[in-house]
């Protein structure tokens, strides 16, 4: 096993119809009995934990409050979202199920996620594409307030899974945001940039990836900059 890949969802999967925006809000709006209002408030490349913690903030309920109730939003939250999914024409990522036929293909890797989305969030949306199944391993945004967690808890669960400790490049992050660059940072990882999601090559060449796609449509380049 050389190398631990792991894919964020939205943006970088798949694109979908708001992402869950909706059910997110319909279930912290019956949870806490108040008006909770999405806009001006950006959700990309945050985990599920960090938006629901930053929109009850916006309207005057503490973090404490906000976290002594994550299980009971989540529930409602789920409940909400595998039906909002029916209503979805979801949009795959150009040339992202080649990629991932390829990649799952190999015996030198584990594949992974590595998301905002709480577990059973990012089950509901890969199972509306037929793509949860690809998916051995992962660190999710349940309990994680910020994204840059997610990579040491990725390793971590790799390690039991595998026995082997991956470290540095041969940890791989591909992902649509900044947050997505930045969050393996301190460990040295490999960061794919891809420009799928909400920002453009420009923008997220600012943030220094380690490699940068338009989009993963040719497929021997996108596993070639993987296993480098
Ligand atoms: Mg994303």
């Amino acid at each position: 096993m050389k190398k631990l890949v792991l894919f964020d969802i939205d943006g970088t999967i798949m694109n979908t119809d708001g992402g869950g925006a909706s059910s997110c809000q319909m279930a912290l709006e019956t949870v806490f009995g108040k008006k909770v209002p999405l806009d001006n408030y950006s959700m990309s490349g945050k985990t599920d934990t960090q938006i629901v913690l930053d929109l009850m903030d916006r309207v005057g309920v503490s973090r404490d409050e906000t976290t002594r109730k994550l299980d009971e939003i989540n529930v409602l939250y789920i409940d909400h979202l595998s039906k909002e999914v029916d209503t979805w024409d979801p949009e795959l990522c150009p040339g992202i199920v080649d990629v991932l036929d390829a990649l799952i293909a190999r015996d030198d890797l584990v594949l992974g996620l590595l998301t905002g989305n709480i577990v059973r969030g990012a089950e509901v949306k890969l199972n509306r594409v037929g793509l949860w199944h690809y998916f051995k391993t992962g660190a999710f945004g349940d309990r994680a307030p910020e994204r840059k967690m997610l990579p040491d808890i990725a390793q971590k669960i790799a390690q039991e899974l595998t026995g082997k400790l991956f470290e540095g490049k041969d940890i791989v992050i591909i992902g649509d945001t900044p947050n997505d660059v930045l969050c393996g940072q301190h460990l040295g990882v490999k960061a794919v940039a891809v420009a799928t999601g909400g920002y453009d090559r420009e923008s997220l060449r600012a943030y220094n990836p380690d490699f940068l796609f338009e989009d993963l449509s040719h497929t021997d380049e996108a596993v070639e900059a993987i296993m480098a």
